[in-house]
């Protein structure tokens, strides 16, 4: 038989687990439906030294495991399984863990979506099959393995210095490669990656081969005029993400990048949802709303700007306390 919930929030990175405290302290007895990346992205980052309230900065598991065990101290229940399956056509909405089974397993009067966002890759050859044989989406994963080894680093932005700067305090030498003739970084970020002795760039720069049976040996890196092989021990891509929207597809509205639109997104579609919720005193209500009403989504899946673990947390918090008030005018 379905068991009944008032509120089930699908994701557990500082989206959802900032969700499961405000919604367990509002007494609506949260399950958070953690998913197969439990704690999300950050728990494959190194320091976070720009989350507010750790002025010596903090772990990333170690933060998502705080705020887990601050969200569990009010009482919201963690399901370490995937949702499947969902049905967002009536309320309540159905929800599978299991979906060789016709009845959902959950039946929930409003749905919090903070799925978040899996690593880019770049679509070439033997870049899957050899993943985890020298090619890698996570450097403080992985970046213990390549020991006095040959590194290359793919991208621009944060994530790549981040990944580039982790592996200096174990390999060799490390080469970013990077597409265009100029970082989107952090300055920061920029100045550490472009001060430190172990890090050269190469500029205007792809990889359009890897190489290798059992594992990595070489990578083929391309400039407009002419390409070369290099020898190397390992890749790390670290290109963006895209949202993990794929379950929700024909169901909520997504913006051409997958991202879920809500009320607040900053689109056509989440201005045409925003005044389509305009309450009596002329204000928008449920800014985190879907395009669902009562399905309410945060944190990177619907964030393609700011994408920070405090921007993910606030976000949660925020589909919480528009979930507890549409409960309350709608349910209740
Ligand atoms: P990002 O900012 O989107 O950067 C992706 C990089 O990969 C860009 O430089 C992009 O090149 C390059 N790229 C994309 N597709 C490519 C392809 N097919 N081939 C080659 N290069 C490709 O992603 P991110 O670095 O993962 O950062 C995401 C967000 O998280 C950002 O807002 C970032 O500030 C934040 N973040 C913060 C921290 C921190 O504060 N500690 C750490 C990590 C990430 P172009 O520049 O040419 O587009």
């Amino acid at each position: 038989m379905s068991k009944h919930i008032r509120l089930a929030i699908i994701g557990s990175g500082p989206a959802g687990y900032s969700a499961a405290i405000y919604s367990s302290r509002a007494q609506l007895n949260p399950i958070v439906f953690a998913g197969k990346e439990i704690g999300g992205q950050l728990m494959y980052t190194t320091e976070i030294e720009n989350f507010p309230g750790y002025p010596d900065g903090i772990v990333g598991s170690k933060l998502m495991n705080n705020i887990k065990t601050q969200a569990e101290r009010f009482g919201a229940e963690i399901v370490f399984e995937s949702v499947k399956k969902i049905d967002l056509s009536s309320n309540p909405f159905k929800v599978w863990t299991d979906d060789n089974q016709s009845e959902p397993q959950y039946l929930a009067d409003a749905v919090i979506v903070s799925t978040g966002a899996t690593a880019m890759m770049l679509n070439i050859n033997n870049e899957k099959e050899l993943l985890g044989r020298g090619v890698s989406t996570c450097a403080v994963c992985d970046a213990a393995f390549f020991r006095d080894k040959t590194v290359f680093v793919v991208g621009g932005g944060d994530s790549a210095m981040e990944d580039a700067l982790a592996l200096t305090n174990f390999s060799k030498q490390v080469t970013l490669v990077h597409r265009r003739d100029k970082f989107r970084a952090s300055k920061i970020m920029q100045d550490r990656v472009l001060n430190h002795p172990k890090i050269s760039v190469l500029w205007n720069s792809q990889i359009t081969k890897i190489n290798g049976t059992e594992k990595l040996e070489s990578i083929e890196i391309s400039t407009e005029d002419n390409s070369s092989i290099y020898q190397a021990d390992g890749i790390f891509l670290a290109i963006g993400h895209r949202p993990q929207s794929n379950l929700f597809a024909d169901q909520l509205k997504l913006t051409a990048g997958g991202y879920i639109v809500t009320s607040q997104s900053p689109s056509k579609e989440g201005v045409e949802l925003a005044f389509t919720r305009v309450n009596s005193g002329g204000k928008i209500t449920y800014p985190t709303m879907s395009s669902v009403e009562g399905v309410f989504a945060s944190g990177d899946v619907v964030d393609l700007r700011y994408r920070q673990a405090i921007t993910a947390s606030g976000m949660g918090a925020a589909a919480a306390l528009d979930a507890e008030a549409w409960l309350l005018d709608n349910q209740d």
